[in-house]
Protein backbone atom coordinates (compact mmCIF):
# COMPACT_ATOMS: atom_id res chain seq x y z
CA UNK A 1 0.00 0.00 0.00
CA UNK A 2 1.36 3.61 -0.83
CA UNK A 3 1.64 6.40 1.68
CA UNK A 4 2.07 9.69 1.58
CA UNK A 5 5.70 9.56 2.19
CA UNK A 6 6.42 7.25 -0.79
CA UNK A 7 7.13 10.57 -2.01
CA UNK A 8 10.30 11.08 -0.62
CA UNK A 9 11.60 7.70 -1.98
CA UNK A 10 14.22 7.15 -4.60
CA UNK A 11 15.61 4.10 -5.65
CA UNK A 12 19.06 4.41 -6.87
CA UNK A 13 19.83 1.51 -8.10
CA UNK A 14 17.70 -1.52 -9.77
CA UNK A 15 19.00 -4.03 -7.29
CA UNK A 16 16.84 -6.34 -4.97
CA UNK A 17 15.89 -6.54 -1.63
CA UNK A 18 18.29 -9.23 -0.39
CA UNK A 19 16.40 -11.60 1.18
CA UNK A 20 20.12 -13.34 2.70
CA UNK A 21 21.17 -9.96 4.22
CA UNK A 22 21.68 -9.94 7.52
CA UNK A 23 20.26 -6.38 8.43
CA UNK A 24 19.07 -3.53 7.36
CA UNK A 25 21.20 -0.59 6.56
CA UNK A 26 20.27 3.00 7.57
CA UNK A 27 23.13 5.18 6.56
CA UNK A 28 23.10 7.81 8.15
CA UNK A 29 24.66 10.71 5.95
CA UNK A 30 23.27 13.98 6.54
CA UNK A 31 20.29 13.88 8.88
CA UNK A 32 22.51 12.55 12.17
CA UNK A 33 19.99 11.98 14.42
CA UNK A 34 18.00 8.99 15.87
CA UNK A 35 14.22 10.45 15.48
CA UNK A 36 12.54 12.96 13.46
CA UNK A 37 14.00 11.20 10.91
CA UNK A 38 12.18 9.90 7.39
CA UNK A 39 15.25 7.56 6.25
CA UNK A 40 15.21 6.04 9.37
CA UNK A 41 11.24 5.22 10.01
CA UNK A 42 11.52 4.00 6.43
CA UNK A 43 14.61 1.83 7.00
CA UNK A 44 12.79 0.91 10.10
CA UNK A 45 9.18 -0.27 8.10
CA UNK A 46 11.55 -2.24 6.06
CA UNK A 47 13.40 -3.85 8.59
CA UNK A 48 9.68 -4.88 10.29
CA UNK A 49 8.78 -6.10 6.84
CA UNK A 50 11.89 -8.20 6.30
CA UNK A 51 11.81 -9.63 10.03
CA UNK A 52 15.34 -8.42 10.46
CA UNK A 53 17.22 -5.79 13.03
CA UNK A 54 18.18 -2.42 11.85
CA UNK A 55 21.82 -1.23 11.73
CA UNK A 56 22.25 2.80 12.25
CA UNK A 57 25.84 3.64 10.28
CA UNK A 58 27.34 6.82 10.50
CA UNK A 59 30.79 7.23 9.59
CA UNK A 60 33.06 10.27 9.45
CA UNK A 61 35.93 10.40 7.07
CA UNK A 62 39.08 12.25 7.13
CA UNK A 63 39.17 13.39 3.86
CA UNK A 64 36.10 15.62 2.72
CA UNK A 65 36.37 18.85 1.14
CA UNK A 66 37.61 21.51 3.96
CA UNK A 67 38.12 18.49 6.84
CA UNK A 68 38.83 20.70 9.78
CA UNK A 69 39.27 20.74 13.66
CA UNK A 70 35.68 22.97 13.73
CA UNK A 71 33.64 20.64 11.71
CA UNK A 72 35.02 17.27 12.88
CA UNK A 73 34.11 18.55 16.60
CA UNK A 74 30.54 19.45 15.76
CA UNK A 75 29.96 16.08 13.89
CA UNK A 76 31.56 14.08 16.54
CA UNK A 77 29.99 15.60 19.90
CA UNK A 78 26.71 14.71 17.46
CA UNK A 79 28.05 11.12 17.22
CA UNK A 80 28.72 11.00 21.20
CA UNK A 81 24.79 12.25 21.47
CA UNK A 82 23.88 9.81 19.46
CA UNK A 83 25.73 6.89 20.95
CA UNK A 84 23.83 8.16 24.40
CA UNK A 85 20.60 7.84 23.11
CA UNK A 86 20.95 4.49 20.73
CA UNK A 87 22.69 2.71 24.26
CA UNK A 88 19.15 4.15 25.79
CA UNK A 89 16.89 2.93 23.31
CA UNK A 90 18.72 -0.42 22.83
CA UNK A 91 19.60 -0.27 18.62
CA UNK A 92 22.53 -1.50 16.70
CA UNK A 93 24.38 2.43 16.23
CA UNK A 94 27.85 1.78 14.27
CA UNK A 95 29.88 4.59 14.46
CA UNK A 96 33.17 4.42 12.54
CA UNK A 97 35.54 7.49 12.79
CA UNK A 98 38.54 7.34 10.57
CA UNK A 99 42.18 7.86 11.80
CA UNK A 100 45.84 7.34 9.70
CA UNK A 101 45.38 3.74 11.58
CA UNK A 102 42.14 3.13 11.14
CA UNK A 103 41.00 3.80 7.50
CA UNK A 104 37.34 4.03 5.96
CA UNK A 105 38.10 2.85 2.14
CA UNK A 106 36.10 -0.25 1.58
CA UNK A 107 33.94 -0.41 4.63
CA UNK A 108 30.55 0.47 3.38
CA UNK A 109 31.54 -2.01 0.54
CA UNK A 110 31.98 -4.48 3.48
CA UNK A 111 28.48 -3.39 5.07
CA UNK A 112 26.97 -3.41 1.61
CA UNK A 113 27.87 -7.16 1.31
CA UNK A 114 25.65 -8.09 4.11
CA UNK A 115 22.83 -5.95 4.04
CA UNK A 116 19.10 -6.81 2.66
CA UNK A 117 18.92 -3.19 1.72
CA UNK A 118 20.49 0.21 2.32
CA UNK A 119 18.57 3.54 3.27
CA UNK A 120 20.47 6.77 3.21
CA UNK A 121 19.43 11.14 3.16
CA UNK A 122 18.67 12.47 -0.12
CA UNK A 123 20.69 15.34 0.53
CA UNK A 124 21.07 17.42 -2.84
CA UNK A 125 24.34 19.05 -2.50
CA UNK A 126 27.92 18.41 -1.69
CA UNK A 127 29.48 15.05 -1.74
CA UNK A 128 26.02 13.20 -0.52
CA UNK A 129 24.71 12.62 -4.94
CA UNK A 130 28.00 11.49 -5.66
CA UNK A 131 28.67 9.28 -2.33
CA UNK A 132 25.42 7.58 -2.48
CA UNK A 133 25.24 7.20 -6.49
CA UNK A 134 28.95 5.19 -5.70
CA UNK A 135 27.55 2.86 -3.34
CA UNK A 136 24.54 2.35 -5.17
CA UNK A 137 26.98 1.50 -8.46
CA UNK A 138 29.06 -1.42 -5.84
CA UNK A 139 26.04 -2.42 -4.04
CA UNK A 140 24.22 -5.73 -4.28
CA UNK A 141 21.48 -5.11 -2.73
CA UNK A 142 18.99 -2.38 -3.03
CA UNK A 143 19.92 1.04 -2.47
CA UNK A 144 16.96 3.98 -1.68
CA UNK A 145 17.27 7.80 -1.10
CA UNK A 146 14.79 9.30 1.44
CA UNK A 147 14.82 13.15 1.15
CA UNK A 148 14.02 14.29 4.54
CA UNK A 149 14.97 17.79 3.60
CA UNK A 150 12.23 19.91 3.92
CA UNK A 151 8.38 19.63 5.59
CA UNK A 152 6.69 19.25 1.86
CA UNK A 153 8.84 16.27 -0.06
CA UNK A 154 11.01 18.41 -2.82
CA UNK A 155 9.15 16.55 -5.48
CA UNK A 156 5.74 17.89 -4.61
CA UNK A 157 7.00 21.52 -5.31
CA UNK A 158 6.62 21.29 -9.30
CA UNK A 159 9.49 22.78 -11.15
CA UNK A 160 12.67 25.07 -10.47
CA UNK A 161 11.79 28.37 -9.35
CA UNK A 162 13.47 31.47 -10.03
CA UNK A 163 12.17 33.39 -7.07
CA UNK A 164 10.86 32.34 -3.51
CA UNK A 165 7.85 33.92 -4.06
CA UNK A 166 6.90 31.46 -6.59
CA UNK A 167 7.84 28.50 -4.33
CA UNK A 168 6.05 30.37 -1.47
CA UNK A 169 2.20 29.44 -2.46
CA UNK A 170 3.36 25.80 -3.68
CA UNK A 171 4.67 24.98 -0.22
CA UNK A 172 1.25 26.49 1.47
CA UNK A 173 -0.80 24.71 -0.49
CA UNK A 174 0.91 21.32 0.28
CA UNK A 175 1.75 22.06 3.84
CA UNK A 176 -1.51 20.67 5.15
CA UNK A 177 -1.06 17.21 3.73
CA UNK A 178 2.99 17.24 4.59
CA UNK A 179 2.15 18.27 8.09
CA UNK A 180 -0.17 15.17 8.62
CA UNK A 181 3.12 13.25 7.90
CA UNK A 182 6.24 14.21 9.85
CA UNK A 183 8.41 11.69 10.71
CA UNK A 184 8.19 10.12 14.55
CA UNK A 185 9.01 11.93 17.32
CA UNK A 186 9.65 8.44 19.16
CA UNK A 187 10.43 5.85 16.36
CA UNK A 188 9.05 2.44 18.10
CA UNK A 189 11.80 -0.48 17.79
CA UNK A 190 10.82 -3.88 18.58
CA UNK A 191 12.80 -7.15 19.63
CA UNK A 192 13.78 -7.83 16.10
CA UNK A 193 14.51 -4.49 14.84
CA UNK A 194 16.70 -4.03 17.74
CA UNK A 195 18.32 -7.78 17.49
CA UNK A 196 21.95 -7.34 18.33
CA UNK A 197 24.78 -8.06 15.19
CA UNK A 198 28.03 -7.52 15.62
CA UNK A 199 29.85 -4.78 13.86
CA UNK A 200 32.68 -6.01 11.36
CA UNK A 201 34.95 -3.21 12.86
CA UNK A 202 35.76 -1.36 16.33
CA UNK A 203 32.70 1.16 16.88
CA UNK A 204 34.31 4.48 17.70
CA UNK A 205 33.43 5.22 21.25
CA UNK A 206 33.73 8.69 22.39
CA UNK A 207 36.09 9.72 24.90
CA UNK A 208 37.89 13.34 25.19
CA UNK A 209 36.44 14.67 21.74
CA UNK A 210 38.84 17.79 21.75
CA UNK A 211 42.27 16.22 22.16
CA UNK A 212 40.85 13.04 19.91
CA UNK A 213 40.41 15.84 17.02
CA UNK A 214 43.12 17.33 17.72
CA UNK A 215 45.50 14.52 17.07
CA UNK A 216 43.94 13.87 13.43
CA UNK A 217 45.87 15.43 10.21
CA UNK A 218 42.86 17.72 9.23
CA UNK A 219 43.08 21.49 9.10
CA UNK A 220 43.97 22.45 12.67
CA UNK A 221 43.75 25.98 12.06
CA UNK A 222 40.24 26.21 11.93
CA UNK A 223 39.96 25.87 15.41
CA UNK A 224 36.36 24.37 17.03
CA UNK A 225 33.93 27.10 18.26
CA UNK A 226 33.27 26.82 21.78
CA UNK A 227 30.13 28.03 22.31
CA UNK A 228 28.74 25.78 19.56
CA UNK A 229 28.33 22.26 20.57
CA UNK A 230 27.37 19.30 17.97
CA UNK A 231 24.68 17.30 18.66
CA UNK A 232 20.66 16.63 18.99
CA UNK A 233 20.80 17.74 23.13
CA UNK A 234 22.79 20.92 22.41
CA UNK A 235 20.44 21.61 19.61
CA UNK A 236 16.71 21.35 21.60
CA UNK A 237 18.51 23.46 23.93
CA UNK A 238 19.33 26.31 21.32
CA UNK A 239 15.87 25.62 20.18
CA UNK A 240 14.33 26.41 23.66
CA UNK A 241 16.30 29.45 24.02
CA UNK A 242 15.33 30.54 20.42
CA UNK A 243 11.76 30.26 21.69
CA UNK A 244 11.54 31.65 24.78
CA UNK A 245 14.03 34.84 24.39
CA UNK A 246 14.54 35.08 21.20
CA UNK A 247 11.89 34.21 19.14
CA UNK A 248 10.09 37.89 20.27
CA UNK A 249 11.16 40.64 18.13
CA UNK A 250 12.42 38.00 15.24
CA UNK A 251 10.55 39.89 12.36
CA UNK A 252 11.99 43.12 12.83
CA UNK A 253 15.71 42.86 14.55
CA UNK A 254 16.80 38.97 12.77
CA UNK A 255 19.02 41.28 10.74
CA UNK A 256 20.41 43.57 13.07
CA UNK A 257 24.71 43.30 13.41
CA UNK A 258 24.92 42.68 16.64
CA UNK A 259 26.31 41.16 19.62
CA UNK A 260 24.93 37.38 19.86
CA UNK A 261 23.42 37.58 23.18
CA UNK A 262 21.27 40.64 22.14
CA UNK A 263 20.48 38.85 18.85
CA UNK A 264 16.93 37.31 17.74
CA UNK A 265 17.65 34.98 14.77
CA UNK A 266 17.75 30.81 15.91
CA UNK A 267 21.09 29.99 15.21
CA UNK A 268 19.93 27.01 14.32
CA UNK A 269 21.60 26.77 11.09
CA UNK A 270 24.36 24.35 11.58
CA UNK A 271 22.53 22.03 13.45
CA UNK A 272 20.02 21.97 10.82
CA UNK A 273 22.60 21.37 8.37
CA UNK A 274 24.17 18.20 10.00
CA UNK A 275 20.59 17.01 10.96
CA UNK A 276 20.76 17.69 14.51
CA UNK A 277 17.31 18.28 14.47
CA UNK A 278 14.63 18.31 12.01
CA UNK A 279 12.89 21.13 11.02
CA UNK A 280 9.48 19.81 11.35
CA UNK A 281 10.35 19.29 15.13
CA UNK A 282 11.91 23.24 14.83
CA UNK A 283 8.40 24.49 13.04
CA UNK A 284 6.17 22.17 15.43
CA UNK A 285 7.97 23.68 18.18
CA UNK A 286 8.01 27.11 17.17
CA UNK A 287 4.18 26.63 16.07
CA UNK A 288 3.20 24.94 19.89
CA UNK A 289 -0.08 24.15 20.30
CA UNK A 290 -1.13 24.81 16.89
CA UNK A 291 -3.25 22.72 14.16
CA UNK A 292 -3.89 23.33 10.25
CA UNK A 293 -7.35 24.64 10.72
CA UNK A 294 -5.57 27.93 12.60
CA UNK A 295 -3.78 28.48 8.91
CA UNK A 296 -5.03 31.52 7.47
CA UNK A 297 -6.06 31.08 3.71
CA UNK A 298 -6.78 34.25 2.59
CA UNK A 299 -3.29 34.80 3.60
CA UNK A 300 -1.89 31.93 0.86
CA UNK A 301 0.84 32.44 -0.71
CA UNK A 302 1.71 35.61 0.68
CA UNK A 303 5.06 36.44 2.76
CA UNK A 304 2.88 37.29 6.09
CA UNK A 305 0.10 35.78 7.66
CA UNK A 306 -0.27 32.14 6.45
CA UNK A 307 0.90 29.94 9.38
CA UNK A 308 -0.44 32.64 12.09
CA UNK A 309 -0.75 36.27 13.16
CA UNK A 310 1.89 36.07 15.65
CA UNK A 311 4.40 38.25 13.07
CA UNK A 312 7.66 36.62 14.87
CA UNK A 313 6.29 33.11 14.32
CA UNK A 314 5.54 34.26 11.12
CA UNK A 315 8.87 35.64 9.86
CA UNK A 316 10.92 32.45 11.27
CA UNK A 317 8.38 30.03 9.23
CA UNK A 318 8.67 31.90 5.87
CA UNK A 319 12.55 31.91 6.72
CA UNK A 320 12.28 28.64 8.02
CA UNK A 321 10.24 26.92 5.50
CA UNK A 322 10.16 29.16 2.22
CA UNK A 323 13.60 30.43 2.02
CA UNK A 324 15.64 27.33 2.96
CA UNK A 325 13.20 25.39 0.87
CA UNK A 326 14.25 28.20 -2.70
CA UNK A 327 17.40 26.53 -1.56
CA UNK A 328 17.00 22.73 -1.31
CA UNK A 329 14.82 23.15 -4.53
CA UNK A 330 16.95 24.80 -6.38
CA UNK A 331 19.65 22.04 -5.74
CA UNK A 332 17.19 19.04 -6.58
CA UNK A 333 16.15 20.20 -9.63
CA UNK A 334 19.52 21.18 -10.77
CA UNK A 335 21.49 18.17 -9.60
CA UNK A 336 23.51 20.35 -7.22
CA UNK A 337 25.15 22.33 -10.77
CA UNK A 338 27.35 24.27 -8.44
CA UNK A 339 30.41 24.81 -10.66
CA UNK A 340 30.52 28.12 -12.18
CA UNK A 341 28.36 31.25 -12.38
CA UNK A 342 28.01 30.11 -15.57
CA UNK A 343 25.81 27.00 -14.68
CA UNK A 344 23.99 28.47 -12.08
CA UNK A 345 22.77 32.09 -13.03
CA UNK A 346 19.93 33.14 -14.78
CA UNK A 347 20.91 34.51 -18.20
CA UNK A 348 20.08 38.59 -17.28
CA UNK A 349 22.51 37.81 -14.38
CA UNK A 350 25.10 36.47 -16.27
CA UNK A 351 24.59 38.54 -18.87
CA UNK A 352 25.02 42.18 -17.30
CA UNK A 353 27.68 40.37 -15.20
CA UNK A 354 29.89 39.73 -18.22
CA UNK A 355 29.14 43.06 -19.38
CA UNK A 356 30.78 44.84 -17.04
CA UNK A 357 33.37 41.87 -16.15
CA UNK A 358 36.51 44.37 -17.55
CA UNK A 359 34.93 47.80 -15.39
CA UNK A 360 37.88 49.04 -13.16
CA UNK A 361 37.48 47.95 -9.54
CA UNK A 362 38.38 50.70 -6.90
CA UNK A 363 40.00 47.70 -4.81
CA UNK A 364 41.33 44.88 -5.57
CA UNK A 365 41.79 41.84 -3.35
CA UNK A 366 43.30 38.44 -3.54
CA UNK A 367 42.22 35.03 -1.63
CA UNK A 368 44.31 35.89 1.02
CA UNK A 369 44.39 39.36 2.00
CA UNK A 370 40.05 38.50 2.47
CA UNK A 371 40.86 35.42 4.16
CA UNK A 372 43.20 37.76 6.63
CA UNK A 373 40.43 40.19 6.77
CA UNK A 374 42.74 42.68 5.52
CA UNK A 375 40.62 44.87 3.61
CA UNK A 376 39.97 48.95 3.55
CA UNK A 377 36.71 48.18 5.08
CA UNK A 378 36.14 47.92 8.87
CA UNK A 379 32.52 46.72 8.26
CA UNK A 380 33.50 43.88 5.80
CA UNK A 381 36.57 43.13 8.04
CA UNK A 382 34.78 42.03 10.99
CA UNK A 383 32.27 40.49 10.00
CA UNK A 384 35.05 38.23 7.56
CA UNK A 385 36.43 37.97 11.59
CA UNK A 386 33.57 36.92 13.17
CA UNK A 387 32.89 34.07 10.47
CA UNK A 388 36.86 32.68 11.21
CA UNK A 389 36.22 32.90 15.10
CA UNK A 390 32.65 31.94 15.18
CA UNK A 391 32.02 29.80 11.89
CA UNK A 392 29.13 32.12 11.36
CA UNK A 393 27.85 35.64 10.58
CA UNK A 394 24.65 37.44 10.86
CA UNK A 395 22.18 37.28 7.17
CA UNK A 396 22.50 40.63 6.53
CA UNK A 397 25.94 41.10 7.17
CA UNK A 398 26.58 37.71 4.93
CA UNK A 399 24.80 39.43 1.95
CA UNK A 400 27.18 42.33 2.59
CA UNK A 401 30.45 39.96 2.78
CA UNK A 402 29.13 38.80 -0.35
CA UNK A 403 28.56 41.61 -2.53
CA UNK A 404 31.70 43.32 -1.37
CA UNK A 405 33.48 39.98 -2.41
CA UNK A 406 32.04 40.48 -5.92
CA UNK A 407 33.33 44.00 -6.08
CA UNK A 408 36.78 43.59 -5.26
CA UNK A 409 37.89 40.75 -7.25
CA UNK A 410 39.43 40.60 -10.67
CA UNK A 411 35.97 38.56 -11.94
CA UNK A 412 32.74 37.19 -10.66
CA UNK A 413 34.46 33.91 -11.52
CA UNK A 414 37.10 34.73 -9.15
CA UNK A 415 34.83 36.20 -6.22
CA UNK A 416 32.46 32.87 -6.51
CA UNK A 417 35.46 30.45 -5.73
CA UNK A 418 36.71 32.86 -3.42
CA UNK A 419 33.60 33.19 -1.38
CA UNK A 420 32.26 29.13 -1.98
CA UNK A 421 35.97 28.47 -0.48
CA UNK A 422 35.60 30.84 2.76
CA UNK A 423 31.97 29.86 3.67
CA UNK A 424 32.82 26.37 3.53
CA UNK A 425 36.14 26.73 5.38
CA UNK A 426 35.11 28.74 8.14
CA UNK A 427 31.30 28.59 7.86
CA UNK A 428 29.94 25.56 10.32
CA UNK A 429 26.60 25.82 8.50
CA UNK A 430 28.40 25.52 5.17
CA UNK A 431 28.37 23.22 2.58
CA UNK A 432 24.45 23.31 2.77
CA UNK A 433 21.89 24.00 -0.61
CA UNK A 434 21.84 27.26 1.18
CA UNK A 435 25.40 27.51 0.89
CA UNK A 436 25.67 27.76 -2.56
CA UNK A 437 22.27 29.28 -3.46
CA UNK A 438 23.07 31.86 -0.27
CA UNK A 439 26.19 32.60 -2.07
CA UNK A 440 24.80 32.92 -5.58
CA UNK A 441 22.20 35.11 -4.04
CA UNK A 442 24.60 37.74 -4.31
CA UNK A 443 25.55 37.15 -7.94
CA UNK A 444 21.60 38.30 -8.73
CA UNK A 445 20.60 34.52 -8.75
CA UNK A 446 16.37 34.18 -6.81
CA UNK A 447 16.71 38.13 -7.71
CA UNK A 448 15.86 41.05 -10.36
CA UNK A 449 17.33 43.11 -12.17
CA UNK A 450 17.76 46.21 -10.06
CA UNK A 451 18.39 50.15 -11.87
CA UNK A 452 20.86 52.09 -11.65
CA UNK A 453 23.33 49.84 -13.42
CA UNK A 454 26.61 50.34 -12.17
CA UNK A 455 30.57 49.30 -12.68
CA UNK A 456 31.12 45.77 -12.23
CA UNK A 457 27.50 44.82 -10.55
CA UNK A 458 25.46 45.96 -13.67
CA UNK A 459 22.22 45.48 -13.03
CA UNK A 460 22.83 43.43 -10.08
CA UNK A 461 21.34 44.60 -6.51
CA UNK A 462 24.40 46.68 -4.68
CA UNK A 463 24.87 46.85 -1.17
CA UNK A 464 27.30 49.24 0.85
CA UNK A 465 28.47 49.40 3.83
CA UNK A 466 27.68 52.76 4.39
CA UNK A 467 24.31 52.01 3.62
CA UNK A 468 24.11 49.43 6.06
CA UNK A 469 26.13 51.69 9.01
CA UNK A 470 22.48 54.06 8.27
CA UNK A 471 20.46 51.39 8.77
CA UNK A 472 21.60 49.66 11.87
CA UNK A 473 23.44 50.74 14.93
CA UNK A 474 27.03 48.67 14.50
CA UNK A 475 28.70 50.32 17.82
CA UNK A 476 28.27 47.18 20.08
CA UNK A 477 28.81 44.40 16.67
CA UNK A 478 32.05 46.22 16.10
CA UNK A 479 32.72 46.30 20.23
CA UNK A 480 31.62 42.20 19.99
CA UNK A 481 33.97 41.12 17.31
CA UNK A 482 36.92 43.02 18.93
CA UNK A 483 36.44 41.29 21.60
CA UNK A 484 36.40 38.08 20.15
CA UNK A 485 38.99 35.55 20.91
CA UNK A 486 40.81 32.47 19.61
CA UNK A 487 43.43 32.16 16.65
CA UNK A 488 42.73 35.18 14.87
CA UNK A 489 42.72 35.89 10.66
CA UNK A 490 46.37 36.62 11.03
CA UNK A 491 45.76 40.30 10.69
CA UNK A 492 47.80 42.63 13.32
CA UNK A 493 45.26 45.32 13.84
CA UNK A 494 41.77 44.37 13.37
CA UNK A 495 39.67 47.69 12.37
C1 LIG B 1 26.65 34.81 1.15
C2 LIG B 1 25.68 33.92 1.92
C3 LIG B 1 26.09 32.68 2.34
C4 LIG B 1 25.20 31.84 3.05
N1 LIG B 1 25.65 30.62 3.45
C5 LIG B 1 24.82 29.79 4.13
C6 LIG B 1 25.28 28.52 4.56
O1 LIG B 1 26.44 28.15 4.36
N2 LIG B 1 24.41 27.70 5.22
C7 LIG B 1 23.12 28.09 5.49
O2 LIG B 1 22.36 27.33 6.10
N3 LIG B 1 22.66 29.31 5.10
C8 LIG B 1 23.48 30.17 4.43
N4 LIG B 1 23.02 31.41 4.06
C9 LIG B 1 21.63 31.81 4.37
C10 LIG B 1 21.44 32.51 5.75
O3 LIG B 1 22.41 33.49 5.91
C11 LIG B 1 21.53 31.54 6.93
O4 LIG B 1 20.69 30.42 6.72
C12 LIG B 1 21.10 32.18 8.27
O5 LIG B 1 21.81 33.36 8.47
C13 LIG B 1 21.38 31.19 9.39
O6 LIG B 1 21.25 31.78 10.65
P1 LIG B 1 20.08 31.37 11.66
O7 LIG B 1 20.01 29.88 11.77
O8 LIG B 1 20.27 32.15 12.89
O9 LIG B 1 18.82 31.87 10.83
P2 LIG B 1 17.33 32.21 11.30
O10 LIG B 1 17.04 33.61 10.92
O11 LIG B 1 17.07 31.82 12.69
O12 LIG B 1 16.45 31.30 10.31
C14 LIG B 1 16.06 29.96 10.63
C15 LIG B 1 16.49 29.04 9.51
O13 LIG B 1 15.90 29.44 8.27
C16 LIG B 1 16.80 29.24 7.20
N5 LIG B 1 17.15 30.53 6.60
C17 LIG B 1 17.14 31.74 7.20
N6 LIG B 1 17.51 32.70 6.32
C18 LIG B 1 17.75 32.07 5.15
C19 LIG B 1 18.17 32.51 3.87
N7 LIG B 1 18.38 33.82 3.59
N8 LIG B 1 18.33 31.60 2.90
C20 LIG B 1 18.10 30.29 3.14
N9 LIG B 1 17.70 29.81 4.33
C21 LIG B 1 17.52 30.69 5.32
C22 LIG B 1 18.05 28.59 7.81
O14 LIG B 1 17.92 27.20 7.69
C23 LIG B 1 17.98 29.06 9.25
O15 LIG B 1 18.68 28.24 10.14
C24 LIG B 1 23.89 32.27 3.33
C25 LIG B 1 23.48 33.54 2.89
C26 LIG B 1 24.36 34.35 2.20
C27 LIG B 1 23.89 35.71 1.75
Amino acid sequence: MSTYNDARLRQVNDRPEQFAGRYVLYWSQMYRRLSHNHALDYALSRAVALNRPLVVYEGLRLDYPWASARHHQFILQGMADNAGRARAIGINYWPFVETPDNRAAGLLRKLAADACLIVTDDFPAFIAPRQTAAVALRSPARVVAVDGNSIVPLCLLGPAVSAAAHLRPRIHKAFTEAWQHRACAEPVFSKVTSGTIDPPFTLWAPANIEEFVAGLPIDQSVRPVAELTGGATAARTKLDVFRKERLRGYAEKRSAPCPPEEGHSSELSAHLHYGHVSIEEIIARVLGRWSPDKLNLACRGKREGYYSDDLDVNSFLDEAITWRDVGFQWHWHRAADTRSLESALPTWAMKTLDAHAADRREHLYALEQFESADTHDSLWNAAQTELVKTGRVQNYLRMLWGKKILEWTESPGEAYRIMVHLNNKYAVDGRDPNSYTGILWCFGLFDRPWAPERPVYGTVRYMSSDNTGRKFKLAGYLEYVRGLSGPGTGRKSLF
